[in-house]
């Protein structure tokens, strides 16, 4: 069974919400749609304030390549074009829709395409059209990674199915949900790439969900030689790009590259079933499904969300309770603690967790010395030694972090905070060490032809 070195084991928490059927959400009051939920440039607003809007109409059209366009959730009215709080707690551009009381969800607009008479180039061109961004929590847009160079071929589409993350189940239930879909869309990948072959990558904490899948390839002949499923060791990062492509294809990829470097494209498991599923009908991404789980609310589960939702409205319907501790904007691991209640659900929201006084790892913990004990060495996936990356963080020699330790390898995976001793936040140092080399170089960047004094 596949898998990588080092790694570690935190509790699962999958059975919160595990068996719990994706089910849809209502709509909120109003729908808050960020215009820059992915990497790359905001998308342009093409509505006013005041127009009427269908479900699934274009709202905001990509600006260039790395961008891509955003669709009505809703029926309903335009009620600003502006700014509103993102999850960094910035002011960014923004649409507010309100639906109409009533709004069907099930009625989205859209025009059938003929997918099979696509080029790949259309197929590529079609899936930024849909808005469709990496729905495992990147947001990167899906027809750029889909766009690898000219001189690098991809032979092998992963999917990823791992979905290593504790208390988080959105993807298993795609997979035991929307097989068909997922099926679909690996084939509509495949030709867009090129590619020979796709390997679909699951944990083995997930082994049904891998049968529903085998058990749909093996009845479609037109599948069956060239998409197989593989289950995968249950080990925390699996869900990585380097851990899964090294255990599913026995190849690393370089330091500072891309999978495309080894012939090899990445996509998560839900981002290849919205494929399947909405660009036939050639329609744009407009829900997705997110897990809410922890002991801090009420009603874990799947949900299918509508994009926009408020947060405090997704707790209020989840059933936030006494318990509620912390709130996480993804898992555990590698999510970000939500700071306010008013920001949306984007389209990289894979599931807030709701976490009880017993199952936050404290904050404000004291932190002791470094004893050495080689811990976060032991398991760091990609081999950096994050003892020495911390000493350094710690004496802000950034430089050398990134040109002697490879820092900007460093994934913020979490796992050498999680086993240090001495309780080292080592991924806070990485993540701001990051942060403060990304601005440094932005400076330089915007001084470079500042005329001398
Ligand atoms: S956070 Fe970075 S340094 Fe720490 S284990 Fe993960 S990849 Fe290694
Ligand atoms: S796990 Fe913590 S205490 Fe142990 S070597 Fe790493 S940073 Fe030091």
């Amino acid at each position: 069974m596949g898998t990588f070195k080092h790694g570690i084991h935190p509790p699962e928490k999958k059975e919160i919400s595990g068996d719990k059927k994706i089910r849809r959400f209502p709509f909120s009051p109003y729908l808050i749609i960020l215009l820059s939920q992915h990497i790359g440039r905001p998308a342009k607003p093409i509505v006013k304030e005041g127009q009427e809007v269908v479900r699934g109409q274009k709202i905001a059209e990509a600006d260039g390549f790395v961008s891509v366009p955003m669709h009505s959730p809703a029926t309903g009215v335009i009620k600003k074009v502006g700014t509103s709080l993102d999850f960094d707690g910035k002011m960014t551009p923004s649409i507010v829709i309100e639906p109409y009381p009533g709004s069907e969800q099930s009625v989205q607009t859209g025009q059938d395409v003929n997918v099979d008479a696509l080029k790949p180039e259309e197929i590529v061109k079609a899936v930024q059209e849909m808005g469709m961004v990496g729905l495992g929590g990147a947001a990167f847009p899906t027809h750029v990674k889909f766009s690898p160079p000219k001189d690098k071929p991809i032979r092998t589409l992963i999917i990823n199915g791992a979905e290593c993350e504790p208390y988080l189940t959105s993807d298993y239930r795609v997979m035991l949900e929307q097989a068909k879909r997922i099926l679909r869309g690996t084939k509509i990948v495949l030709k867009a790439l090129k590619a020979e072959e796709a390997i679909i990558g699951i944990e083995d904490n997930k082994k049904d969900a891998a049968q529903v899948l085998k058990d749909t390839i093996a009845i479609d002949d037109s599948a069956v030689n060239f998409i197989k499923v593989e289950l995968l060791k249950t080990k925390y990062p699996q869900g990585a790009e380097k851990m899964l492509t090294k255990a599913l294809v026995n190849k690393e990829i370089p330091s500072g590259g891309l999978p495309a470097d080894i012939g090899v494209i990445v996509s998560n498991i839900a981002t290849v079933s919205e494929i399947g599923e909405l660009m036939p009908k050639g329609q744009g991404l407009i829900e997705r499904v997110v897990t809410l789980s922890g002991k801090g609310i009420d009603n874990p589960g799947n949900y299918l969300v509508p994009l926009g939702t408020p947060l405090e409205f997704v707790l209020e319907q989840a059933g936030i309770n006494d318990k509620a501790r912390q709130i996480i904007f993804g898992g555990p691991m590698m999510g970000k603690s939500a700071a306010y209640l008013e920001v949306p659900i984007t389209k990289g929201t894979s599931g807030i967790v709701v976490l009880s006084e017993d199952e936050v790892i404290p904050r404000n913990q004291k932190v002791y010395p470094c004893i050495r004990c080689g811990e976060c060495v032991n398991v760091c996936p990609l081999y950096l030694n994050p003892s020495r990356l911390g000493i350094l963080a710690r004496n802000d020699e950034y430089d050398k972090m990134a040109e002697e330790f490879n820092l900007n390898d460093c994934f913020e995976c979490g796992s050498c905070a999680y086993v240090c001793p001495s309780n080292i936040p080592l991924t806070q140092y990485f993540r701001i060490a990051k942060k403060v080399l990304r601005e440094g170089r932005k400076r330089k960047e915007s001084m470079v032809g500042t005329p001398e004094a």
